[in-house]
């Protein structure tokens, strides 16, 4: 059997190896890591990602390692898991893009298959992959310059029996925050979204960042897959009885309306007001360029780290409570 370019193993055997896309010269001069696990009993076809930004790297290891300690013989079904979607960017350090492009993978969906790089990888992947998949797990970071508190997304899509699944996935993660749209005011496009309006059961789930393998960010999102694997029924085990996220009423991202040093005032899952000051501007000979206030009231969900900030770029993000 066969997922897109993907070879899956008989019933009870897991396979690691490597797959491309090599009807696409651009896409072909890379090689995907993969393993594939394939149960004994039938069950959802389940598709484990990460890598889609090259520098989140607990999401990464945690595919990994679910990868090679979820045995055969508890598997109901198939489980497939891509790593490290961002092939390109990983040896890079990209932050945020893919360097064949210069654009974020992650708003690229449905993709074009004519288009830039990017563009058409986004769209090989979900017609040859995710759509083949009954449920979808997208593993994420703070990247190499955010810090995050651990929280998921999803997407709703108006269809009340997906929706429902899809609940159930991301309140089966344990985090504390979940975001159930995209960005206010961000381009669409994310491959948990656009899998979502294609009938997969789709999530995000972020735990950790600033580019740093920190063994209790790994393990939170190795509980929280095993947790959801569980309540899907795509692994054997009773599913663990978590704390439900609260929901936000929306994700609102801060940029810089000047390019300068960023001092930022919070912390992330701070609460803050509406109006407070978090966070300020300075030129480089340190005069005070922009005070940066918080546009809602809510939790402080990730902020960036790095204090060199281009005009437009992203400083932190307020779940809106
Ligand atoms: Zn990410």
């Amino acid at each position: 059997m066969k997922i897109g370019p993907i070879e899956i193993p008989p019933a009870g055997e897991r396979r690691t190896g490597t797959f491309t896309f090599a009807s696409d010269q651009g896409l072909a001069k890379y090689e995907w890591p993969y393993i594939a696990i394939a149960g004994l009993r039938s069950g959802p076809t389940v598709l484990i990602t990460a890598g889609i930004h090259a520098a989140e790297y607990t999401g990464i290891e945690a595919a990994i390692r679910i990868g090679r300690a979820t045995s055969p013989d508890a598997v109901r079904g198939t489980i497939l898991i891509i790593p490290l979607l961002n092939r390109p960017g990983f040896y890079e350090r990209s932050i945020y893009v893919n360097p064949e492009d210069g654009d974020n993978l992650n708003r690229l969906f449905p993709g074009k298959p004519d288009g830039t790089w990017g563009e058409r990888f986004a769209h090989h992947l979900l017609t040859e992959i995710i759509t083949k998949c009954d449920n979808a797990i997208d593993l994420h970071a703070g990247d190499l310059i955010e810090d995050l508190v651990p929280f998921v997304i999803y997407r709703e899509t108006k269809d009340p029996s997906l929706d429902e699944r899809i609940e159930a996935m991301a309140n089966a993660y344990g985090a504390r925050w979940a975001v159930k749209s995209a960005p206010t005011g961000e381009r669409p496009g994310t491959l948990m979204a656009v899998a979502a309006q294609n009938g997969v059961a789709a999530m995000l789930a972020e735990s950790g960042g600033r580019g740093q393998l920190i063994e209790e960010d790994v393990a939170r999102h190795v509980t929280g897959v095993t947790n959801i694997l569980r309540t899907i029924g795509a692994i054997s085990g009773r599913p663990e009885r978590v704390d439900l996220p609260t929901v936000v009423k929306s994700f609102e991202w801060l940029r810089s309306p000047v390019e300068g040093m960023f001092h930022c005032h919070v912390r992330v899952d701070q609460i803050v007001k509406a109006r407070e000051l978090v966070g300020e501007m300075t030129d480089l000979v340190g005069d005070p360029i922009a005070a940066l206030t918080a546009p809602v009231s809510g939790v402080v969900l990730f902020t960036v780290t790095s204090p060199a900030i281009k005009k437009g770029g992203l400083l932190l993000a307020i779940g809106a409570l």
